[in-house]
């Protein structure tokens, strides 16, 4: 099957659980073959994760559209993802938001996914090297912010970088599977929301595990 079709289907595989038509249609335009290794882009519209670089797995095509969607974006936020890997998400992030901070420990991938996202002509998405803190302290309050790798917990300091009305959305559990979880930051406190299983990669570092 050729890609052009492989990816309509996948986005009538998606439509059953995702609703939101915007996250639909720019999961339909955003090429995901560019975002994956050469020797996998004949898979790149099959609803499967798929290693990157480093050991690390682009998210599976229906997790990216759960955590878009659940990340209520109406177009003039300021979002910041955790965990650039091939810059995929960020991507489809940059679509639906003004501005997008992303950030990533491995060097080598926040590259990649720099040179990928400027051939594709993004011009609202920012790849930072992870520091010592989780997050982007520098640029917060975010609208919206987005953990695609699995934490223990939700960390504080990510938390700490959200707005009022903020929506975060972050795996919890096991380094070897996780639930989903929506946080909103009301004026009064946290509501969490859980969204179901999920598996992703360990987060390393503050706020995540201490190795691989
Ligand atoms: N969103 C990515 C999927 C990335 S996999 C995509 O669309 O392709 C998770 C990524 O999180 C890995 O690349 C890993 O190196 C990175 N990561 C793990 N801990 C991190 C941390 N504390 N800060 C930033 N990136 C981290």
């Amino acid at each position: 099957m050729d890609l052009e079709s492989a990816r309509a289907r996948l986005i009538r595989q998606l439509a059953h659980e995702i609703k939101d038509k915007k996250v639909l249609d720019v999961m339909g335009r955003v090429p995901r073959e560019l975002f994956v290794p050469l020797s996998s882009q004949h898979a790149a519209y099959e609803n499967v994760p798929l290693p990157i670089d480093m050991g690390q797995t682009i998210s599976q095509p229906l997790i990216v559209g759960v955590m878009t969607e659940a990340l209520d974006l109406k177009g003039n936020e300021k979002v910041l993802e955790v965990g650039t890997g091939s810059g995929y998400q960020a991507a489809i992030l940059a679509e639906l938001a003004r501005k997008v901070v992303s950030v990533e420990r491995h060097r080598k991938l926040a590259e990649g996914a720099r040179k990928v996202l400027s051939l594709l002509g993004y011009r609202n998405i920012e790849i930072h090297i992870a520091g010592e803190k989780i997050g982007w302290e520098k640029e917060a309050l975010y609208d919206a912010i987005i953990v695609t790798a699995g934490a223990p917990s939700v960390p504080q300091d990510l938390v700490d970088q959200l707005a009022i009305g903020g929506r975060l959305v972050i795996p919890v559990g096991t380094p070897f599977e996780q639930d989903l979880i929506k946080v909103v930051r009301r004026k009064d406190g946290m509501e969490h929301i859980n969204l179901g299983p999920c598996r992703f990669v360990p987060l390393i570092g503050e706020g995540g595990w201490k190795r691989e």
